[in-house]
C-alpha cells in the first residue's frame, strides 16, 4: 500500500506504537501465506497480497506492523465496546491472572463466574435467571437448541416430538452445525445439507426489500401470518422460535419494524413454544439498550449472548434460561435429567473477570447514554451518504448501520454476486485509515460503543468519500 495520510511516523510511533522492523515484517506476512488459513476467506486471493498485520490498539484505532493507523469501523468483528486497551478490562485480566487464568465448573465453582452470573441475571430482561457458559456465539445457540430440545422430552407428560424449530428467513447464528441448521444465509449452510436439521423458514421482515411488496405499517405486519400458520399446523412439533432481536446482523443489518417482536413473543406464548432470542450480536448496548429485547419488553425463555460480552477480549458465551426451563432438568441423579453438556473452557475465569470488568466500565462511564447520544449523531452524519446513486438504504439502530448498495436507487436493483461492490468500497476505506468488512453489497459499519464524535465524524466521512470513489468508476451507477 502506498503511504499515506494515517501513516505514523516510524521512528517514534504514535501513543507508544512502535512499528515492526521491515524485514520482520515481511518475514510475518510470508508465514501468514504459508500456515494461516483465514475464516470466510478465499485463500488463493489472500496470498496474492500482502497480509494487513495488525499488531497493536489504543481505543478506537489499530495500528499495523508497518506504523499505518486505522479506525477500527467494525469494532474487530462487533466485539469491541470501550475501546482496545482499555485500562479497567485490562487490569481485570491481570488481576485474575494474578490468581488464576482458568479452572473448570465441571466439579467446582469459581469467583468470577459466579459474580458474573448474578451481575448477568441482574441486567438481563426480567425472568432469565439462569447462566449457562460456553465459548462463542455459536454455542451459546447450540446450547439454547439442546436445551429447548430436552426441556420438551421432560415434561410431564413427555413432548418428545416436539423437536422442530422455526426460523427466520437470511438468519445466521453461528457456523457450527446446530447453529448453521437454524441459520438461513444460503451461500453458508449449501454445502452442508447433508449435516443440517431440517427447519421451518418464514421471510424476513426485510421492509427495504418486502417479500410481500407491502409497506410498513399499513401492512400491518403480513409477513407474520405464515409464523402463526405454521405454528398453528405444526403446534404438537415445534420446540421453539429462534430470532435475532431487531436487528439482523449478517442478514446485511436488517432492521425489524417496531413491535416485531413482540408479536413474536406473543405467537410463542399463544401457542406455547419457546423463544430463542439470539443477542449475540445485539447485546451489550449495541442498539442502545443494554439487550435488544428491552426495547420491547420481550423476555426470551433463552438467550444467547457472545461477542460484546467481555468488551471484546477474549471469547466466552452464555445461555440465560428462564427458571421454567431450568427446573424441567431437576430430578434425581438416576433420572438422567442432567443436561449433559458442557466445554473445556466453561466458565473461563479471564473471560469472566474481563465480563465484569465491562460492565463495570458500563456503568462508570454511562455507556448507554453516550451510545444513544451517538446513535442520534451517527443518523445525522450518515445523511450525506443518502445523496450518492449507489446508496439504495441506509440502516440503523443503535451503533450497528447496514448501507445497502444499488445499482439503481429507484429500482433498487442489486448489483450481482461478483461486482463485491461492498469489498471496493472497504478496500477504499481502509486506503483512507479505516478498517471495514462489508457483507455483499451491505457495507456494514459497526463503531466501538467508546468511539469519539470526532472518530465518527471521521469514519463517516471517509466513507462518503470511499463510495463517492467507487461510485465515480466508470459503468458502476447505472440507470
Ligand atoms: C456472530 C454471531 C453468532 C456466532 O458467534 P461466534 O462467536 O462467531 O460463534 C451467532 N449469532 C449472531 C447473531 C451473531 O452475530
Amino acid at each position: 500500500m502506498k503511504p499515506s495520510k494515517h501513516m505514523v511516523n516510524r521512528k517514534s510511533g504514535r501513543r507508544g506504537h512502535v512499528p515492526c522492523e521491515p524485514a520482520w515484517s515481511s518475514r510475518l506476512a510470508q508465514w501468514d501465506r504459508q500456515y494461516v488459513w483465514h475464516p470466510f476467506t478465499q485463500m488463493k486471493e489472500w496470498v496474492e497480497h500482502t497480509p494487513l498485520i495488525i499488531e497493536t490498539g489504543k481505543g478506537s484505532w489499530l495500528y499495523d506492523d508497518r506504523g499505518n493507523r486505522y479506525l477500527d469501523g467494525t469494532s474487530s468483528i462487533w466485539v469491541n465496546l470501550h475501546g482496545h486497551r482499555h485500562r479497567t478490562i485490562d487490569a481485570a485480566i491481570r488481576r485474575q491472572l494474578g490468581k488464576v487464568a482458568h479452572s473448570t465448573l465441571l466439579g467446582a465453582a469459581s469467583p468470577p463466574s459466579i459474580l458474573l452470573a448474578r451481575a448477568l441475571v441482574r441486567l438481563a430482561p426480567k425472568g432469565l435467571r439462569r447462566v449457562f457458559y460456553s465459548d462463542n456465539g455459536s454455542t451459546a445457540v447450540e446450547v439454547a437448541l439442546k436445551m429447548a430440545v430436552q426441556y420438551w422430552q421432560q415434561q410431564r407428560p413427555p413432548r418428545v416430538q416436539r423437536k422442530e424449530f422455526v426460523r427466520l428467513d437470511a438468519a445466521y447464528h453461528g457456523d457450527t452445525v446446530g447453529s448453521m441448521s437454524v441459520g438461513g444465509v444460503e451461500l453458508f449452510r449449501q454445502r452442508f445439507r447433508s449435516l443440517i436439521f431440517p427447519t421451518h423458514s418464514i421471510d424476513a421482515p426485510y421492509c427495504y426489500r418486502c417479500p410481500l411488496q407491502l409497506q410498513f405499517p399499513s401492512c400491518g405486519m403480513a409477513c407474520l401470518d405464515p409464523l402463526e400458520r405454521v405454528l398453528k399446523r405444526r403446534r404438537a412439533h415445534i420446540a421453539g422460535v429462534m430470532v435475532e432481536p431487531v436487528v439482523q446482523a449478517v442478514a446485511g443489518m436488517i432492521t425489524h419494524p417496531p413491535g416485531y417482536l413482540s408479536r413474536v413473543r406473543a405467537l410463542c406464548t399463544r401457542y406455547n413454544v419457546l423463544l430463542i432470542a439470539d443477542e449475540v450480536a445485539t447485546g451489550f448496548g449495541r442498539t442502545g439498550t443494554m439487550f435488544a429485547c428491552e426495547q420491547e419488553q420481550v423476555t426470551p425463555d433463552l438467550l444467547c449472548l457472545a461477542k460484546g460480552c467481555t468488551g471484546g477480549y477474549v471469547p466466552l458465551g452464555a445461555t440465560l434460561a428462564t427458571d421454567n426451563i431450568y427446573e424441567a432438568f431437576l430430578g434425581e441423579y438416576r433420572d438422567r435429567r442432567t443436561f449433559f453438556h458442557g466445554h473445556s473452557y466453561t466458565g473461563n475465569a479471564l473471560g469472566c473477570a474481563a465480563a465484569l470488568a465491562n460492565l463495570e466500565v458500563f456503568r462508570k462511564e454511562k455507556t448507554l447514554v453516550r451510545v444513544r447520544k451517538h446513535a442520534g449523531l451517527l443518523r445525522t452524519l450518515l445523511q450525506a451518504l443518502a445523496a450518492i446513486p449507489i446508496v439504495g438504504d441506509i440502516r440503523q439502530r443503535g451503533l450497528m448501520v447496514g448501507i445497502e448498495l444499488v445499482i439503481n436507487k429507484a429500482s433498487r436493483k442489486p448489483f450481482p454476486f461478483s461486482a463485491r461492490m461492498g469489498d471496493r468500497v472497504a478496500m477504499e476505506c481502509r486506503h483512507r485509515g479505516l478498517l471495514l468488512r462489508p457483507i455483499g453489497n451491505v457495507v456494514i459499519l459497526v463503531p466501538p460503543l467508546a468511539a469519539s464524535e470526532r472518530e465518527l465524524r471521521r469514519m463517516v466521512h471517509i466513507l462518503t468519500a470511499a463510495c463517492q470513489a467507487v461510485c465515480s468508476t466508470p459503468g458502476v451507477a447505472r440507470r
